[in-house]
């Protein structure tokens, strides 16, 4: 009778689990649950199209638009963990919102990997189930200085009122924004550490948005002219529509030329390259961090040892994946 019981319970607990809204989908794989800050991203689509082809045939992930609201996104989060999925992967919309996050999945036990939008680190030593997933901002702003200097040093004429110094315009990503702040800061300091003065001439957010670039920098250039020597931007999209407001200017035909400079190497910014547009940009390696993304989840899910994923895990929770120039020498091999 006592074991009877017993059974009778151990299924009952069984059902009502699965009926609370399957911790495993039907074919048995653990549920993961994926946020996005706004599907809407040209970069962040790389990388969660990374994220669900890692899962196929692993885990049953479900990824929802948080549309640009924090609110939005914290909902998600609420339901995520009512419906007890088994891990959690969050690009924030406002990295300052990662504490208020991980206490409800504390509170909740669901383990949470955040990426692309770094938390700050006292947030992340809230929990020892949190884990971060990104690039070093730096680095991506030390290349493209980078790429801007070589290109200058190679080419006198670029210097066109002959002063010695780059005159520049800064197009900035989502202020706040890790990425947006750093490489607006080490593009800049890399150029000044290969020697070359800098002047700017005007800096301003485009918030990682092509047609707002085009929108910025028709009025940059209605106000500057030839003036301006050089633009960096903090991604491709910005970039690209720097680019665009260029050509309509009458640039990239008969020698009239400007460097412009993204981060990314979207599909898009690489033909920018093999067209001659675009002077470089630098791999934000879209395909990694969505593998690791994935794979720290499902580590996260499933129970397993997360430092066993294959990642180097830095401080015991950071996964670094390493970003790459890219120029008109090498952009074949990212196509
Ligand atoms: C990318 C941007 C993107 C942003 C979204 C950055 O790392 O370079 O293109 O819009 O992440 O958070
Ligand atoms: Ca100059």
């Amino acid at each position: 009778m006592r074991k009877l019981c017993a059974t009778g319970l151990v299924l009952m607990l069984v059902t009502a689990a699965v009926f609370a809204g399957g911790q495993q989908d039907a074919g048995g794989l653990p549920s993961i649950g994926v946020a996005i800050y706004k599907f809407d991203d040209t970069f962040m689509s790389y990388t969660r199209n990374a994220i669900e082809a890692n899962a196929q045939g692993k885990a049953a992930v479900t990824t929802v638009d948080s549309q640009n609201a924090q609110p939005t996104q914290n909902d998600q989060v609420d339901q995520f963990i009512s419906k007890k999925v088994k891990s959690i992967a969050i690009n924030p919309v406002d990295r300052t919102a990662a504490g208020a996050i991980i206490d409800k999945a504390k509170a909740g036990k669901v383990p949470v990997v955040f990426f692309n939008r770094e938390p700050f680190a006292e947030d992340m030593a809230k929990w020892d189930q949190v884990y971060y997933v990104g690039a070093k901002a730096e680095e991506s702003g030390t290349m493209q200085g980078e790429i801007l200097a070589e290109y200058w040093k190679a080419n006198p004429a670029a210097d066109k009122n002959g002063d010695g110094i780059i005159q520049y315009i800064m197009l900035k990503g989502e202020p706040g924004h890790q990425d947006a702040e750093l490489r607006t800061e080490f593009s800049v300091k890399a150029i000044t550490a290969a020697g070359i003065k800098v002047e700017l001439l005007a800096e301003d957010t485009a918030m990682w948005d092509r047609p707002r670039a085009v929108e910025k920098m028709d009025a940059f250039y209605a106000r500057f002219g030839d003036k301006i020597e050089a633009v960096l931007c903090n991604n491709d999209d910005m970039a690209l529509g720097v680019v665009e407001s260029l050509r309509n200017a009458g640039f990239f035909t008969g020698g009239k030329y400007l460097p412009v400079v993204g981060v990314d190497a979207t599909a898009p910014a690489l033909q920018a390259l093999s067209e001659g547009t675009l002077l470089g940009t630098v791999l934000n390696d879209a395909q990694n961090q969505g593998k690791a993304t994935f794979d720290i989840a499902y580590a996260l899910a499933t129970g397993a040892n997360v430092s066993a994923a294959g990642w180097t895990l830095t401080a015991g929770k950071y996964v670094w994946v390493p970003y790459q120039k890219v120029t008109r020498d090498n952009y074949k091999s990212f196509q």
